[in-house]
């Protein structure tokens, strides 16, 4: 028991938010080393953990019977200590509107090196400002990280918009494939399942179709006509624009997604509308995100970025060009090295930044 290896990690670090506790206790979870963490997200206006965090530290507590210290609202200290991973149909509900997508962020990594399939269903906000939305988690994560043969599949059972939450996805877990003497694919077959490869996604397409996606729940609809004419006056070139007038949400929602898609790969950008916020500003910041993306020739957008590192580290290498190195991405680099004996290298390219990750010798 006492020859097990604690990592020590200063939540204070880079972003200082909460992936670092998520990316912690994932890493936790797969590597068996035990995890004390202190001044949890000592960079946010509210520190320590928040009922989201909680959920995480539970639902990996609950993959593995794991046990934790200092699990409470507000602590800022935790001891992580978990034994076997093992699948499983798991629930989770976070009580709040917390991002439901970022309790799978912690439990995905470590699901996909159990033995058996797992289903993992949250409930909670599914449509969040500063988490992954639902549709960038199946539409631009899961095909990502499938290159290299993490396959997920996901559903959206509910919306749950902030601050209500109440939404509901699922998630069905395959254990990672063993290696298979099949022959590394054409560029133009990259997502495609492929047993064991590494991730290497550096090109990005030449051409973009790009189409977009209005979610609008318990609001008027003049809200998403209003956003359609901006999207269309916008720049970008929209061909085609779905409303989606949600009607199982438990309260109000205004969300824009951008799609871009291209080599069957779907970027997605997402704008969240609020009280106050003018659909000027709602668009204007959904649009920017993709036109700065599409012109610095990047295959990876810079959310996806941080979210791939650890796929990367797990597959002992990989690389993507980026259109922005992140504070998200720096941390993340820096808590998954304490963890893994990895190394991460930064290089421009042009517009964009090729990251690259190694095992060390
Ligand atoms: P806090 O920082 O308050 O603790 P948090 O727990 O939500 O909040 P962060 O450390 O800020 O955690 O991490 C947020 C994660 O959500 C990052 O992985 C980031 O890439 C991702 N993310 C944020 N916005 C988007 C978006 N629009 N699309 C996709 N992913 C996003």
């Amino acid at each position: 028991m006492n020859d097990i290896e604690t990592i020590f990690i200063d939540g204070s670090m880079g972003e200082g938010g909460g992936q670092i506790l998520r990316t912690s206790l994932a890493l936790s979870c797969i590597t068996g080393k035990r995890l004390h963490i202190e001044n949890i997200r000592s960079a946010r206006r509210n520190p320590g953990l928040a009922k989201q965090h909680l959920s995480c530290v539970r639902a990996a507590c609950n993959i593995c019977n794991g046990k934790s210290h200092g699990a409470a609202k507000g602590s800022k200290v935790l001891d992580f200590q978990a034994s076997p991973v093992h699948s499983g149909d798991f629930r989770f509900d976070i009580g709040s509107a917390g991002s439901t997508s970022l309790v799978i962020q912690t439990l995905l990594p470590a699901l996909f090196l159990a033995h058996k399939p797992s289903t993992v269903t949250v409930t909670g906000g599914t449509h969040n400002p500063l988490a992954p939305p639902f549709d960038f988690l199946s539409e631009t994560f899961l095909p990502a990280i499938k290159t290299a043969g993490f396959q997920g599949d996901c559903k959206l059972l509910r919306h749950g918009f902030f601050p209500a939450g109440g939404g509901k996805i699922t998630l069905r877990v395959q254990p990672r494939q063993k290696q298979s003497p099949v022959p590394a694919p054409p560029v133009s077959m990259q997502t495609q399942v492929q047993a064991n490869q590494a991730i290497d996604l550096c090109n990005s397409g030449q051409e973009f179709r790009i189409n977009a996606r209005i979610y609008t729940a318990k609001l008027p609809t003049h809200i998403a006509h209003r956003q359609q004419k901006l999207l269309l006056q916008s720049g970008l070139n929209i061909q085609n624009i779905e409303h989606t007038e949600v009607r199982d949400s438990q309260g109000p929602g205004n969300a824009v997604c951008v799609r871009l898609c291209c080599n069957k790969r779907t970027t997605v950008f997402t704008a969240f509308g609020m009280r106050g916020k003018p659909s000027e500003q709602v668009i204007s910041e959904v649009v920017n995100l993709a036109m700065n993306f599409i012109d610095s020739g990047a295959a990876v957008d810079h959310f996806l970025a941080d979210q791939l590192l650890l796929y990367m580290a797990i597959a002992n290498g990989g690389c993507f060009t980026t259109d922005r190195i992140s504070a998200h991405t720096k941390t993340n680099m820096e808590v998954i090295k304490k963890f893994l004996p990895v190394d991460f290298i930064i290089e421009q390219q042009g517009e964009c930044f090729r990251v690259s990750c190694q095992p060390l010798r």
